[in-house]
């Protein structure tokens, strides 16, 4: 009987098995994949990512301190911060390096053996895998999107998510960031080249629909400007939760990272929150162990506590990316064009409110900025409610940002290719 399983060894899973094997409890990890961390990822995290979770220099691609926006009708933004907010890594080397320092204080990994059942015991959890079972009086479950293992605990689903595809490609003179909007492109969402070694960058984009169809033609415009010159890699796509789970616990059970739907759900980001969620989960965990109260209500702690640092985030986040979804492309022409012309890009990139990790102060700060709150008002009347009042609150609870016409195409899930 171990003290913890944590099924999957993404950023969160390898964290919570870092943090709860130093401090001396018996971990099992669990995941279907051979390769540790390769899941589909463009590896970008922020500045404080980086602080509170180091990265080797070798396995930092680049640092990033400017971007160009590229608006529907080509008008190019550019946007650059004094210092560095980001950084492209590379994503496996930075999740394994978790695994291998929660090796070192002594968890132990199955890799290649996909958990197909979680049995909850009033005093223990079992998991059923492809090579047989394991007990434990705990479990960790950091299956990342889509995992069936939450609804089978009675916990559901993500309420809303959008597909990412991405893929590797050639490119020719290319050394920034360059991020492009419009309905064309990638409607309600956002492409990007993020370079990453020279002469590579990750082309990707996030779409509710027809994301193969879009990735291509995103490509072939690339190819047609002369940016990109090749595809380097296979193209594959998975979901990215863009709300949390209602429960994130249960009886002797903690879900974290993109299982719980802990992501940015302006960018689709979630290495970083993956991390934090995860620490707050052993720090629970620990005390459950020690006073051996592992009940859904002794438990419940842990989402008090990963709510009270991130619920604001994905609150403002969310409201934010349901508002932009509503706006035309010769709205968000308009948008980007005044955000060039009346300082508010320069405004913000001398800002400490610019930051990768935390968006809700920088969105306030573009919806109360009183040009663009002006421009807003004239564009669409939600985005307007939240000129005025920068933090949402009334709309948080109001069907009007709950997902119902705009649910993803079900179909989608079939079209996803696990990586
Ligand atoms: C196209 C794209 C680009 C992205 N770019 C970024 C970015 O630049 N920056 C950023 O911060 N985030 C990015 N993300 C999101 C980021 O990848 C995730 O938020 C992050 O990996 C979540 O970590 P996790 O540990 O929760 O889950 P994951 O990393 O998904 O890990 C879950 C693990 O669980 C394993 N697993 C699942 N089910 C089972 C099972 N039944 N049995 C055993 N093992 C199982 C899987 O094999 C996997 O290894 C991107 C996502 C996509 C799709």
């Amino acid at each position: 009987m171990e003290d913890v399983i944590v099924v999957g060894a993404g950023p969160a899973g390898n964290n919570a098995a870092l943090s709860l094997a130093s401090q001396g409890y018996s971990v099992a990890v669990i995941d279907s994949r051979e390769n540790i961390g390769d899941k589909l990822c463009t590896g970008l995290v922020g500045q404080e990512c980086f602080r509170r979770y180091p990265i080797s220099p070798d396995l930092v691609h680049r640092e990033i301190s400017s971007a160009r926006v590229i608006s529907p009708s080509s008008e190019v933004l550019r946007f650059e911060t004094p210092q560095t907010v980001a950084r492209v890594v590379n994503r496996v080397g930075y999740v394994s390096s978790f695994a291998d320092r929660a090796r070192e204080a002594g968890a132990q990994y199955l890799l290649g053996q996909r958990v197909a059942r979680v049995d909850q015991h009033s005093d223990h959890v079992s998991v059923v895998t492809d090579n047989g079972s394991l007990e434990a009086r705990a479990l960790v479950l950091a299956t990342g999107f889509g995992s069936q293992l939450n609804r089978q605990l009675g916990l559901g689903g993500a309420s809303d998510y959008v597909v990412g595809i991405q893929a590797l490609v050639e490119t020719s003179g290319l050394d920034e960031v360059e991020v492009y909007l419009g309905r064309k492109v990638a409607p309600g969402f956002f492409a990007w080249l993020v370079p990453t070694e020279p002469g590579y960058a990750l082309a990707g984009l996030l779409v509710r629909k027809n994301a193969q169809e879009r990735f291509a033609q995103f490509l072939s415009d690339r190819q047609a400007d002369g940016s990109v010159t090749k595809l380097a890699s296979k193209v594959t796509c998975w979901g990215i939760p863009l709300r949390p789970l209602r429960k994130t616990y249960a009886d002797r059970v903690l879900v974290v990272g993109d299982a719980a739907g802990q992501v940015k759900p302006t960018t689709g980001g979630g290495i970083f929150y993956s991390l934090l969620a995860s620490e707050i989960a052993s720090g629970v965990l620990d005390q459950a162990l020690r006073d051996d109260k592992l009940s859904a209500n002794e438990l419940g702690a842990y989402q008090k506590e990963w709510k009270s640092l991130l619920s604001i985030e994905l609150e403002v986040g969310y409201s934010a990316r349901r508002a932009f979804e509503f706006l035309g492309d010769s709205q968000i022409s308009s948008l980007v064009h005044q955000a060039g012309k009346n300082g508010l890009v320069a405004e913000l990139a001398n800002s400490p409110d610019v930051s990768f990790d935390w968006h809700s102060s920088m969105i306030s700060k573009i919806m109360g900025h009183p040009t663009m709150g002006g421009v807003l008002r004239l564009v669409n009347p939600l985005l307007a409610r939240m000129a005025r009042s920068p933090v949402p609150a009334d709309l948080f609870s109001s069907d009007a940002t709950q997902p119902d016409a705009t649910q993803p195409d079900p179909t989608l899930a079939e079209t996803m290719s696990p990586v």
